[in-house]
């Protein structure tokens, strides 16, 4: 048999590879570089371990999550690998074994911070050693452009340089073209096959809806459609997600704050939580999330807008890598744009930098205001085509009604030039309606001819006209002052009655399934219930089980089992070592080691 098939059934316990995994790793193992592109869940790490497992020498997987080295080499040991990792929380002697195992051959793989590439220290010792290949995982900080950029990350064009002799793979689940042309520029992958998996992630349902009442429409869509489950809530700002952690552990939830402002044994502690106990729900800025491989994270709700689709695509992934189904929701608001495009205009970039990031803000605005199908647009913007609407985001899910708005954006439009190109949206609305607030007296606006012609319109309707306007880049803010709308060129058209414009009716937050909701009991803090068809008693047995054997070891739970292979085992009941080795997700190490735990409570349940 060939001997990464035979690898994978053995040491990882799985029967066959997924697509284009097997390519991948005989690319590598026949000393070729790669760039693999694959969706979060996909199987990318099997795509190195597999290689470093059959080539001579030590693999080493250049990661810049040092916070879950220790889990990641963790799991591995559970699968039986010998490996080890060098980053900055090791002590001395600790370096000093991992070291020495390195350049006696005793390791399968070694997990390196990219800042250690700097060290001419490190880079000695990798000299000496045997290396099977590199592997660089989240591949994607090399770029300057993107929202996860690590400076130590261009380090790594050395090894191209320093190790010719070792094949190179470089990893990542998001990369636009832009990004992927980088990541080959910085990194020497010019020679590379790469390897573009579907970005889709089928399962999870995209929805995206204007902030009316934040609070409250997190609340119930926390209460009416994920009580008990495990979840990622993303804010901008350090502030806000205390508050909302807060909020939310006093409304009943398991809620944990996230950023950069607590000490890094906070940070730690709330991370180990999360990935160990059932229910947690992580209120975090955006640096919680990068490999953070839970399977179960059932959604990701933003409650700002992410400065990217890159960004957006990055953190909803975190939702739903078991494949079964999850929720990405979205609020968004005028101001998050206006806040965005501030940020934006203060930042340090060159102008050059400044236009691209405010396209990529604009092509983020865009899926927002979208009126079909929000994961066509997604895949259309990573470069791939969906032939048909998916059926599985809100926009398809209950088609949004547009309104002919032509006549409307004129009027505003026109009010914006009558007032001098120097109020805001409030100011305006309020002359379009004809209202007599005192400012309106103060700048004799009742005499425009604009002034009490959209009193058809509500409010609401004209804030929203106008957001969408400014989405569209019709006008712009200004952002130094009072929040001034201005014309921008694009206007030009629609007022001289060459274009028309179709906007959205907004509409609020809706259950992804209208039944959904009514299924779940509301009941908060107790674990989630058992599969459908699942003997309920045998499935917490083996859940109680592995929790006890993950404490033990320390590991989250997920690294002893997946839920997959607990289910299968409440399916088949294997009642001998042998028939549970036939279990997916059960590998020599795995059974030796806890085969006879799970086949005796097994045979107890019978
Ligand atoms: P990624 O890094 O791409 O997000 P992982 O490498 O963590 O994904 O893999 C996701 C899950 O899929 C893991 O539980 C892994 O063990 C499992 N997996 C990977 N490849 C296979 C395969 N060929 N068959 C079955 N399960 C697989
Ligand atoms: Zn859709």
């Amino acid at each position: 048999m060939n001997p990464a098939l035979r690898i994978l059934q053995q040491v990882f316990g799985y029967d066959s590879f997924r697509p284009p995994q097997a390519e991948i790793i005989a690319t590598l193992i026949e000393g070729g570089d790669a760039l693999v592109l694959m969706p979060t869940g996909g199987g990318k790490s099997l795509c190195y371990q597999i290689p470093a497992l059959v080539r001579e020498g030590c693999a080493v997987v250049i990661s810049p999550l040092i916070a879950l080295m220790q889990d990641q080499v963790s799991a591995l040991h559970e699968l039986g690998l010998r490996a080890a990792y060098l980053n900055s929380t090791l002590a001395w002697d600790e370096v000093r074994r991992v070291e020495d195992a390195l350049l006696r051959g005793e390791l399968d793989l070694l997990y390196l911070a990219p800042e250690r590439l700097k060290q001419e220290r490190t880079l000695e010792l990798l000299k000496q050693a045997s290396l099977a290949l590199f592997a660089i995982d989240e591949a994607h900080c090399v770029s300057q452009w993107g929202h996860d950029f690590r400076a130590d990350y261009l380090e790594l064009d050395k090894l191209a340089v320093e190790f010719p002799a070792a094949p190179r793979i470089a990893l990542t689940a998001t990369a636009d073209v832009r990004t992927r042309k980088e990541i080959i520029e910085r990194l020497h992958l010019h020679q590379a096959r790469q390897f573009i998996a579907g970005f889709d992630r089928p399962n999870i349902c995209y929805r995206i809806a204007l902030k009316e009442n934040p609070r409250k429409q997190l609340l119930r869509f926390l209460r009416e459609e994920h009580p008990r489950d495990a979840g990622i809530v993303y804010c901008m700002s350090r502030q806000k997600t205390e508050e909302t952690a807060t909020w939310l552990a006093q409304e009943g939830f398991n809620a944990l704050p996230y950023h950069a402002g607590l000490s890094a044994a906070q940070r730690e502690a709330n991370q180990a939580r999360f990935l160990r106990e059932d229910g947690i729900i992580m209120v975090a800025t955006i640096a919680f999330g990068m490999g953070i491989d839970k399977p179960d994270v059932r959604f990701v709700a933003h409650l700002d807008m992410p400065k990217t689709i890159e960004a957006y695509y990055q953190e909803t992934g975190r939702a739903g890598r078991d494949g079964h189904s999850a929720d990405a929701l979205l609020l968004y608001g005028l101001q998050d744009v206006l806040k965005l495009r501030q940020m934006l205009a203060q930042s340090q970039g060159s102008e050059e930098f400044k236009r691209v990031e405010q396209h990529r803000l604009n092509a983020m605005l865009g899926l927002c205001e979208l009126t079909t199908c929000r994961r066509e647009a997604l895949l259309r913007y990573f470069g791939e085509t969906l032939p048909r609407p998916c059926g599985n985001c809100d926009t398809c899910l209950h088609p949004v009604q547009t309104w002919d708005a032509t006549e409307a954006a004129r009027l505003a439009l026109s009010a914006v030039y009558r007032t001098g190109q120097r109020f805001g949206v409030n100011h305006l609305i309020d002359v379009l309606r004809g209202g007599n607030n005192d400012k309106v007296f103060q700048f004799s606006h009742q005499h425009l001819n604009v002034y009490g012609r959209g009193a058809q319109l509500s409010a609401n309707e004209w804030r929203s006209l106008f957001r969408q306007l400014v989405a569209r880049n019709y006008l712009s803010v200004d952002l130094d002052a009072y929040g001034g709308l201005r014309l921008e060129q694009s206007c030009r058209a629609l007022l001289r009655g060459e274009e028309t414009l179709a906007l959205r009716s907004d509409i609020s937050v809706k259950p992804a399934k209208a039944a959904k909701a009514a299924k779940r009991d509301k009941a908060q803090n107790t674990p989630p219930p058992a599969p459908l068809n699942l003997d309920p008693a045998l499935w917490e047995a083996l859940r109680a089980l592995r929790r006890r054997l993950a404490d033990a070891q320390q590991v989250p739970p997920y690294v002893i089992f997946p839920n997959s292979t607990l289910e299968e085992l409440c399916q088949r009941r294997p009642a001998t070592l042998d028939e549970f080795s036939h279990i997916s997700g059960v590998g020599a190490s795995k059974l030796e080691r806890y085969g006879p735990a799970f086949v005796e409570l097994l045979r107890q349940h019978v």
